[in-house]
């Protein structure tokens, strides 16, 4: 039989093809990524790294995980695609997992965490205008330094004016306060307010938490003044926090939740999931989505949730997580341009007092990925099937990164 050959490349000369074809809107690290297992992947050139990026904390379950690689396959072979004019079952099964294992009730699926979220906003919107028939309800009150999406609705939300400029003008209906402030909250709610968004960890921001007692707060303000409360867990979602949902934590349950990133293995997929007295001011033909839930995904999906459950990675998160944090806070007595650690579970940040890029190049060099956010916090988010022998592995490449700053 004839040998098929496939064309390698080697990372300069993908670098060089995707500068020429592809817009240039990604800050890239010159090189280009061929396989992945477990924690691990490979550059274009062989080069191996220990993956501490996680493709931004989606490969929660692991590279290439074998549960979900065989789903995809089945699945391929099976269906691909259908239309959501028809019941598709990996999707029904996945939502009954997503149900069955949370607080809420329905769910609707997309195909990011800015749709997820685009998909929460509508609703909020949809359900203010139908419970306060006449009023003009529709403001959504969301955190300075949140994330939440690049589309013109979801970058408006997010209180980060620098994903903004230049967009506008941008859709009415949000304003922003300080994340942890409940005073400030208060103060923020007006009769046009229908909502309160806000992430029980900013993961863009800077890996910041919530204080448990703040949401607790928040939750009681929402019910006071007949607010929704939506939860966007797209990044702390399944698993990573240490729970699989990060209200966990805290006891607080959202009217509204959205998740994507790791909800699927890798493959591409948002989730909003809502109360059952909520969801049902969304009916027939008020939103939609081709390719939202496809069979392909949702299998994915139903591999991915299991895999997470059955081999106990939330606790896994946890622990490795504590490992982490106590070792990552040594770092702060050896280093004076370290301020201090954040974050929970398998999202842990490392706030400097100097820009983090030079950090994240020299771990690139090392064979560790990891990313900074915010110019100046290191951010990890590696598969949470991580073992102690990869954060021991993790831990001593960047203290060789970090030696090299002072
Ligand atoms: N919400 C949060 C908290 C995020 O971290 C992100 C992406 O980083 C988004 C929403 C947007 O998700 P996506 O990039 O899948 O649209």
């Amino acid at each position: 039989m004839a040998k098929i050959m496939i064309e390698e490349k080697n990372n300069a000369q993908i670098v060089a093809e995707g500068q020429q074809y592809l817009m240039n809107i990604y800050g890239r690290l010159p090189i280009a990524m061929v396989r992945g297992e477990g924690c691990r992947v490979w550059d274009a050139d062989g080069k191996e790294y220990l993956d501490f990026v996680a493709g931004i904390a989606v490969n929660s379950v692991g590279h290439c995980n074998p549960r979900v690689v065989d789903a995809v396959c089945t699945q391929a072979n099976r269906l691909i695609h259908c239309s959501n004019l028809y019941w598709i079952p990996p999707q029904v099964e996945l939502a009954k997992l997503l149900v069955e294992h949370s607080a809420l009730d329905k769910v609707f699926f997309c195909n990011s965490g800015a749709e997820a979220n685009e998909s929460a906003i509508k609703l909020a919107r949809k359900a203010a205008k139908e419970t306060h028939p006449g009023e003009e309800k529709y403001e959504i009150i969301t955190m300075l330094k949140s994330f939440h999406g690049r589309t013109l609705a979801t970058l408006t939300a997010t209180g980060q004016e620098k994903v903004q400029v230049g967009f506008d003008p941008l859709p009415a209906g949000f304003c922003y306060v300080p994340y942890n402030d409940i005073d400030a909250l208060r103060a923020a709610v007006n009769e046009r307010t229908c909502a309160v968004m806000l992430e029980p960890v900013q993961g863009e921001g800077g890996v910041i938490a919530a204080d448990p007692e703040y949401l607790r707060q928040v939750r009681r303000l929402c019910d006071e003044k007949h607010l929704l409360l939506i939860f966007d867990e797209v990044q702390v979602g399944m698993g990573r926090t240490g729970k699989l949902f990060a209200y966990e934590h805290s006891g607080v349950v959202p009217d509204i939740m959205t998740l994507a990133k790791a909800l699927a293995g890798g493959a591409p997929i948002g989730a909003m999931l809502a109360k059952e007295e909520v969801a049902a001011h969304f009916r027939p033909g008020d939103h939609g989505t081709t390719f939202g839930g496809n069979p392909l995904v949702t299998a994915a999906g139903v591999a991915a949730v299991k895999e997470m459950l059955e081999k106990h990675l939330p606790e896994n998160a946890e622990k490795m997580g504590h490992y982490l944090e106590e070792k990552l806070m040594l770092l702060k007595n050896r280093y004076s341009f370290i301020e201090g650690t954040r974050g929970q579970g398998l999202l842990l940040g490392l706030k400097l007092s100097v820009p983090g890029a030079a950090i994240v190049q020299s771990c690139l060099e090392k064979g560790l990925l990891i990313n900074c956010t915010a110019g100046d916090v290191l951010r990890f988010m590696p598969p949470l099937t991580i073992t102690k022998e990869d954060a021991d592995r993790f831990l001593t490449i960047l203290t060789a990164a970090l030696d090299e700053v002072e």
